[in-house]
C-alpha cells in the first residue's frame, strides 16, 4: 500500500462482521481467521464500508493512511485475505462489492409448518426392569432411553397416524426410545413398519437390555444406538459388542475424568467399536462439566465457520429447529426440556407444530436472545445453546465472558 495514493477499500464476500459500540470482530469464514479490534478509527473505517451507502466498497483518501494503528490494522486484513484495495485515482470508477446479506430478524416460518418437520423423537413405553440411577436426566440431555413420562404405549395405530401425518415433510430421521425397547408389546411388528417409512430410523436401547434382542430382528435394523452407563458392566459390554458385530454405535454416558480414562481402555481393547462420548451433568459434577464442555476462545476458532452456519446461529437453533418428541403419554414437545406444546391424542402435528411458532419454546432460542450472550462478540460463531445451557441454568457456559 502506498500511503502517498487515494484508495477504495473493497470487503471481501466472506467476511463476517460483528461490531459492539468499543470493539468489531472481523471473521473470514473460507480460512477461519479473525481479527479483532478496539481503535475508534479501524471500528468508523469498517463500520462505514458497509453501511448502505458505500455497500462494501468505501473510498480511502490519502489523509486518512497518515494514521499508522489504521494502516496496520489495513495491511492485517489484507494479509487475511478479508479486504482488497484498488487505487482511486480516477474517483468516478466505484468497484463492486457483493457482500453477504445476513438476515436481521428471525426467518418467517413456512407456510405449510409440516415442511419444517425433519426429526422425530418417538418414545414408544416407559417400561424398564432397570434402575439406573439417572434415569431422570439422561434423556434431558441426550436421546436417551427413560422410564420417567409416565404413560402406557404409543400403539401401532397412533405411530401409523404419525407417519401419514408427517409424509409430506422432509423427515430425514426418526428415533425409537423407550422405556426398553423390547418390551414394547408389538416390538417386531413395529420395526416392519417403520422399515417402509423411507426414513433412516434409529433405535436407542440400553446396553443392559439387550439379552433377548434376538439375531433377525437385530439384522433387520439398520442404525442400532446402545447406550452404555456406570458403573460399567464389562461383561455385558462384552457380550453387546459381540451381538452388535459393528452394527452398533456405543454411546457412553460419563460423569467424571475416571470414566473417561476407562472408555481409552475400551477403546484398546475393541478396536473396531464406534464410541461417542456424551457427558452427563448430574446435579454435582460442575467441575468436570467446566472443562470438558465449557468453551474457550480457541474452541470457537478451532475450526472454519462457514457462513452458512453463522446464518444459522443468527436464526433458529439448530440443535432443536425441526424436532419434534412424542411420549407415550401424548404429551408433545420440541425438547425434552421445553414447554409442552399439547395432547397428540387429542391435537393433530400440524396444531401442535403451529402452536410451536407461536409459542417459540425451543426451535428460536439463539444467542441474541440469551441475557450472557446477547452483546458478546461471538455470539454467531458460538454453537446454539443445548440442554446443558438448560440444565446447568447458565446460558454462556464458557469461559470467554
Ligand atoms: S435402561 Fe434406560 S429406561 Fe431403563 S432405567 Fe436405565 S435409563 Fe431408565
Ligand atoms: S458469552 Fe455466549 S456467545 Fe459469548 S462466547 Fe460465551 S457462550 Fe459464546
Amino acid at each position: 500500500m502506498d500511503t502517498t495514493r487515494d484508495y477504495w477499500l473493497i470487503l471481501k464476500p466472506q467476511v463476517y462482521i460483528m461490531m459492539s459500540t468499543q470493539r468489531i470482530l472481523l471473521y473470514n469464514t473460507e480460512k477461519g481467521v479473525y481479527i479483532e479490534s478496539d481503535e475508534p478509527s479501524c471500528i468508523e473505517l469498517i463500520d462505514s464500508a458497509r453501511d448502505e451507502q458505500n455497500k462494501g466498497v468505501r473510498f480511502l483518501p490519502q489523509k486518512v493512511l497518515n494514521n499508522n494503528r489504521l494502516i496496520t490494522f489495513i495491511r492485517k486484513l489484507q494479509e487475511l485475505q478479508m479486504v482488497e484495495l484498488k487505487p482511486a485515482d480516477n474517483r468516478t470508477h466505484k468497484p463492486e462489492s457483493l457482500l453477504p446479506v445476513y438476515p436481521e430478524k428471525s426467518p418467517v416460518f413456512s407456510k405449510d409448518i409440516m415442511l419444517c418437520l425433519t426429526t422425530l423423537y418417538l418414545y414408544i413405553n416407559t417400561t424398564c426392569k432397570q434402575k439406573c440411577p439417572f434415569c431422570e436426566l439422561y434423556y434431558k440431555q441426550n436421546p436417551c432411553c427413560t422410564r420417567t413420562k409416565c404413560g402406557e404405549e404409543l400403539t401401532i395405530e397412533q405411530i401409523k397416524r404419525i407417519l401419514k401425518e408427517a409424509r409430506n415433510s422432509p423427515l430425514g430421521k426418526i428415533h425409537i426410545l423407550g422405556g426398553d425397547l423390547l418390551q414394547y408389546s408389538r416390538f417386531p411388528q413395529l420395526v416392519e413398519i417403520l422399515e417402509k417409512a423411507n426414513t433412516a430410523v434409529h433405535y436407542w436401547i440400553n446396553y443392559k437390555n439387550t439379552n433377548e434382542l434376538d439375531t433377525r430382528l437385530l439384522n433387520k435394523i439398520k442404525y442400532w444406538n446402545v447406550l452404555v452407563d456406570f458403573p460399567l458392566d464389562q461383561e455385558q459390554l462384552q457380550k453387546n459388542i459381540a451381538l452388535f458385530n459393528g452394527k452398533a454405535i456405543f454411546y457412553f454416558l460419563i460423569h467424571n475424568e475416571e470414566q473417561r480414562e476407562i472408555i481409552e481402555t475400551v477403546r484398546k481393547l475393541y478396536h473396531d467399536i464406534r464410541i461417542r462420548i456424551i457427558p452427563i451433568y448430574n446435579n454435582k459434577n460442575q467441575d468436570f462439566f467446566e472443562t470438558e464442555y465449557y468453551l474457550s476462545k480457541s474452541d470457537i476458532f478451532s475450526k472454519p465457520i462457514s457462513q452458512c452456519r453463522i446464518w444459522r446461529n443468527q436464526t433458529v437453533n439448530s440443535n432443536n429447529f425441526g424436532a419434534l418428541y412424542i411420549f407415550p403419554d401424548g404429551k408433545v414437545k420440541t425438547n425434552p426440556n421445553a414447554e409442552c406444546l399439547g395432547d397428540f391424542h387429542t391435537s393433530s402435528l400440524e396444531d401442535l407444530l403451529t402452536k410451536e411458532v407461536e409459542l417459540n419454546t425451543s426451535w428460536l432460542k439463539i444467542r441474541d436472545n440469551e441475557t450472557h450472550c446477547k452483546d458478546c462478540l461471538y455470539r454467531h460463531l458460538c454453537p446454539p445453546p443445548s440442554n446443558y445451557e438448560h440444565l446447568l441454568g447458565k446460558a454462556n457456559l464458557c469461559h470467554v465472558i
